[in-house]
C-alpha cells in the first residue's frame, strides 16, 4: 500500500514466562519464549493492522537475535534499521507474577545488544523517509544507546516526522526513580503526541489522582496529543482544543501485555497519512474507539505479538 512508514525504535527482547501461574522465578518448572520489547510490539501492531512499520534497534548476533529478526520479518516489519552486535547478546527477561501478586524480574543484560546501538549504526535514511517516529522505553537509560536515541529523535525532528513517545516505564530496570523521572522529563517537550498510563501518569506528576488536572499538568505547548490509558475503563484524550474519554470494550481478558502497544500501533495506523484527524475531534474518537478494539483484542490472548489484532477482528469487535 502507499502507507508513511511508522519507524518504531528501541528494544527488542525475549520474556521467559514461567509455565506454571503463582510461583516464584526460582520455583518455575519452566519457561516459554515470549518475544517482546514495546517498540517492537508496536512495529508489529501496525504491520498487522496493514501498516508500514519499521523496527529500529541492535539485537545480539546469536540464536535469539536471529529469531527476533525473522518474527519482525514475518510479520511485514521493514528490517533495514536492525543491527546485530557481534559480541553482546540478545537481551533477555525473566518475568512472574507470584502467588503474593507481586511481579518478579530477572533481566540478561549486562550488557545487552540493544543498549550497544551507536549514533552511527543508525539508518538514518530509513527515518528520514518515515511519517511517524515512535519511541520511548529503556534505551534511554545507558550509553551508547541514549546517545544514538537522542540522535534518532533529532533526525526525525528535521525532517518532519511526527515524534510519538509512549515512557513504557520499568521502573525495575532504572537505576533510580528519581533518575527516572528525569530522563523522561528531559525530552518530554520533543515529543508531538504521548501516551502514558495510569501508572505513569501517577509516577510523573507524583499524585495520586488521575483525573484532568493532574493530566494536564503533563501538558506541554508543542503537543498535539496527549492520552491517558486506563485499562477496562479506556482512555482519556486531551488536544489544545477538546479533550475527553472514549469507554472501553468489554472482553474476556487474560493477560494484557501488550495492551498498550496494540493501541499506540492501532492509534498511529490510523493517523500516519491524514494528521489532520489529531485536530478534528469525532474522527480523532472513532480512531481511539479503533485504538481500544485493539487494545482490548490483545488482552484476550496470552503474550503480546501472538494477540496482536488484525484490523477485521477490531471491526468485527467494534460492530458487535
Ligand atoms: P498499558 O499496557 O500501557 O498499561 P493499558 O493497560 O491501559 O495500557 O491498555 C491500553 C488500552 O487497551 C486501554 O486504553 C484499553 O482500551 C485497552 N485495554 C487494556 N486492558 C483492557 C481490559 N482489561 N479490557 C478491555 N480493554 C482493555
Amino acid at each position: 500500500t502507499g502507507a508513511g512508514l511508522i519507524v518504531s525504535f528501541g528494544e527488542m527482547l525475549i520474556d521467559f514466562v514461567p509455565t506454571a501461574s503463582g510461583v516464584s522465578l526460582a520455583e518455575a518448572p519452566g519457561f516459554l519464549k515470549a518475544p517482546g520489547g514495546a517498540p517492537a510490539n508496536v512495529a508489529i501492531a501496525v504491520s498487522r493492522l496493514g501498516g508500514k512499520a519499521a523496527f529500529v534497534g541492535k539485537l545480539g548476533d546469536d540464536e535469539f537475535g536471529h529469531m527476533l529478526a525473522g518474527i519482525l520479518r514475518e510479520n511485514g516489519v521493514v528490517d533495514e534499521g536492525i543491527n546485530f552486535d557481534k559480541g553482546a547478546r540478545t537481551a533477555l527477561a525473566f518475568v512472574t507474577l507470584r502467588a503474593d501478586g507481586e511481579r518478579e524480574f530477572m533481566f540478561y543484560r549486562n550488557p545487552s545488544a540493544d543498549m550497544l546501538l551507536t549514533p552511527d549504526e543508525l539508518n538514518l535514511d530509513l527515518i528520514r523517509s518515515a511519517k511517524v517516529f515512535h519511541y520511548g522505553s529503556i534505551s534511554l537509560i545507558v550509553e551508547p544507546c541514549r546517545t544514538a536515541h537522542l540522535k534518532a529523535m533529532e533526525v526525525a525532528k528535521e525532517a518532519g516526522l511526527l515524534l510519538s513517545y509512549d515512557p513504557n516505564l520499568r521502573l525495575p530496570l532504572w537505576p533510580s526513580p528519581e533518575e527516572a523521572r528525569e530522563q523522561i522529563k528531559s525530552i518530554w517537550d520533543k515529543a508531538d503526541l504521548i501516551k502514558v498510563s495510569d501508572v505513569e501518569l501517577e509516577f510523573l506528576t507524583g499524585s495520586n489522582k488521575i483525573d484532568d488536572e493532574s493530566a494536564m499538568s503533563l501538558w506541554h505547548p508543542n503537543l498535539k496529543l496527549l492520552l491517558v490509558t486506563l485499562g477496562d475503563l479506556g482512555c482519556r484524550y486531551y488536544t489544545k482544543n477538546f479533550h475527553g474519554e472514549v469507554e472501553a470494550f468489554r472482553v474476556n481478558t487474560v493477560d494484557t501485555t501488550g495492551a498498550g502497544d496494540s493501541f499506540v500501533g492501532a492509534l498511529l495506523c490510523k493517523i500516519v497519512d491524514d494528521q489532520s484527524i489529531l485536530e478534528d475531534e469525532p474522527r480523532l474518537r472513532a480512531v481511539l474507539k479503533f485504538a481500544n478494539a485493539c487494545g482490548a483484542i490483545t488482552t484476550t490472548k496470552k503474550g503480546a505479538i501472538p494477540a496482536l489484532p488484525i484490523e477485521s477482528d477490531a471491526l468485527s469487535l467494534i460492530n458487535g
